[in-house]
């Protein structure tokens, strides 16, 4: 495949570096293969950028803040306006970049661009959500007023399993807020990010206001502890998210990490049935299994244990088949690692006594025999003790508890230490308020098998999901990368006022 972004026709892409308006190639001599998950064809290559380089970008990043940060909102929200025709315009030919490094069908690579492309969109209009607030007279002709100011140099640490929908989580709305920022992508499919970066550079972000670093452990670790990055925020693993949130923390940064997730789907019998069943097999099959959101867990209510073998049947239906394949339901998984992984677990759970419904490990798909493929699997009987129930497995497998009531079923997902997403499949509104409610789960969808916010609202997984208070885009990040400054202050109309010395605390 031939890239735009390749120095050299039909030759593999070389992830550049961004640092301080150029796009340069890394000094490293690390560097790690971009691969076809459907062919294990190497279609890029991707640096892990040096110490001397993440200094430079984050450098970079802060000498542009003294310039950017006084730069007019109506200036940073067109160039916002600016960037979303563009993504708009270069959405397809990026979409089949992504499908090609990260392995989902198009219709979804283009699903994850514009997800992306909603927040660019609002970030365009940003500029009622910075405002500050005014109380006249709080004392004698004292008056106390509010601003957001931006905070300086942002970092962003983004996952491979959205690589355009995450990374425009971030960088649009910090540097409309007047912030400057580095970016350091998903080292498994940096691709598809480059293109949109290279298109916010195209929509006139000033030089050093956006940069971008590769890498891993070192690179990021070098971002969460230098002295001029005022705020992270990261989405990936919990692990990896925990450990980024501690460091960060520990050197004085402000740190949002979202992370794992285990998201349960909660059916009642007077679902639905028809949408319900739908709405399960593509929310837990679609991209694999690999969403954040994705439905891992079916808790069947009742008698809808009755419609397991229906549900069985619509997976098996689903085409398991290389994501630039007209027709194709279920791509790859993004690495050989990830499959054998899911590969693992699935094993766990026949060695744990869940009944395997539908076995999805020795699916074959013609063309595309070395792909890192996992037809849907369904497991019955399982309990919350099992390994495939504890851990968030990240593939095409679903796993289903079967309770008596509502309650029941409420309690099982409240005691699961995840807080991402949760669905609940019914036509009662009672039932619904109640669940919505009682629920401890941070975004809930009714009759809405992944309830990810539009971008006028917040990203808002909660408990073992997310760490520090504040949510990725909308209303709640434009705090997050702000800082609020109070201004008292009062202005005399007579230059020879005395009212005498005031010891106490009070305002008059
Ligand atoms: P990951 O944690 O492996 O990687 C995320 C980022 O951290 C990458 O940029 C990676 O280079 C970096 N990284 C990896 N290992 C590191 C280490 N030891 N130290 C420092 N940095 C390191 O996650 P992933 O596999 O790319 O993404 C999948 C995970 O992301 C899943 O757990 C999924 O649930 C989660 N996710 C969460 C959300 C959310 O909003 N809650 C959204 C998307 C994905």
């Amino acid at each position: 495949m031939n890239f735009p972004s390749d120095p050299v026709q039909n030759a593999v892409a070389t992830a550049k570096l961004l640092i301080n308006g150029e796009f340069v190639n890394s000094k490293t001599i690390e560097w790690r293969d971009v691969v076809n998950p459907a062919t294990q064809e190497v279609i890029g290559r991707v640096p892990f950028a040096t110490s001397a380089e993440v200094k430079a970008a984050i450098d970079s990043a802060h000498e542009a803040f003294k310039t950017w940060r006084n730069t007019p909102v109506g200036a940073r929200m067109r160039i916002m306006l600016k960037y979303q025709a563009l993504i708009r315009e270069h959405l397809p030919r990026i979409a089949k970049i992504l499908s090609a490094e990260q392995g989902k069908t198009i219709p979804d690579a283009e699903g994850d661009i514009f997800r992306g492309l909603e927040v660019v969109e609002h970030a365009a209009s940003i500029g009622t959500l910075q405002q500050g607030g005014f109380l006249e007279n709080v004392a004698g002709k004292v008056d106390t007023y509010t601003l957001r100011q931006p905070i300086g140099v942002c970092v962003g640490i983004t996952p491979f399993n959205f690589p355009a929908m995450i990374p425009l989580w971030m960088f649009p709305m910090a540097l409309v807020c007047g912030n400057t920022f580095v970016l350091k992508p998903s080292e498994q499919d940096p691709l598809s990010t480059m293109e949109l970066v290279k298109l916010a550079i195209e929509a006139g972000v000033p030089k050093g206001v956006l940069n971008v670093v590769h890498g891993g452990k070192d690179v990021v670790d070098a971002l969460c502890t230098h002295e001029h990055v005022k705020a992270i925020s990261f989405v990936g693993s919990t692990a990896v998210g925990t450990h980024v949130y501690r460091l960060g923390s520990e050197h004085g940064k402000r740190v949002q990490s979202m992370m794992g997730a285990k998201n349960h789907a909660v059916v009642l019998p007077d679902a639905n049935r028809e949408h319900t069943l739908n709405a399960l097999a593509g929310a837990g099959f679609g991209a694999a299994g690999q969403r954040c959101m994705a439905t891992s867990v079916i808790v069947l209510v009742g008698k809808t244990q009755e419609w397991l073998a229906d549900l069985v049947e619509r997976a098996k239906k689903l085409k398991v088949n290389a994501g630039n394949e007209p027709g194709a339901d279920v791509g790859p998984v993004v690495s050989r690692a990830a499959k054998e992984r899911v590969l693992r677990l699935i094993q766990s759970g026949v060695n744990e006594g869940a009944t395997l419904l539908l076995d999805g490990r020795d699916v074959k798909v013609k063309g595309f025999e070395s792909g890192n493929f996992i037809g849907p699997t369904i497991f019955a009987d399982v309990t919350t003790d099992m390994e495939i129930y504890r851990e968030e497995i990240f593939g095409p497998v679903l796993v289903v508890l079967s309770v008596a009531t509502l309650d029941d079923a409420i309690a099982l997902v409240n005691r699961n230490p995840f807080g991402n997403g949760v669905g609940l499949f019914t036509q009662s509104g009672a039932a619904a308020r109640h669940f919505q409610s009682e629920i401890d789960v941070g975004q809930v969808g009714i009759n809405i098998p992944i309830p990810v916010p539009v971008p006028y609202f917040s990203f808002t997984g909660s408990r073992g999901s997310k760490l520090g208070d504040l949510g990725p885009y909308g209303k709640q990040v434009v705090q997050f990368y702000t800082q609020t400054k109070t201004i008292t202050a009062r202005w005399f109309d007579d230059a020879t006022v005395n009212d005498g010395v005031n010891t106490t605390i009070n305002l008059r």
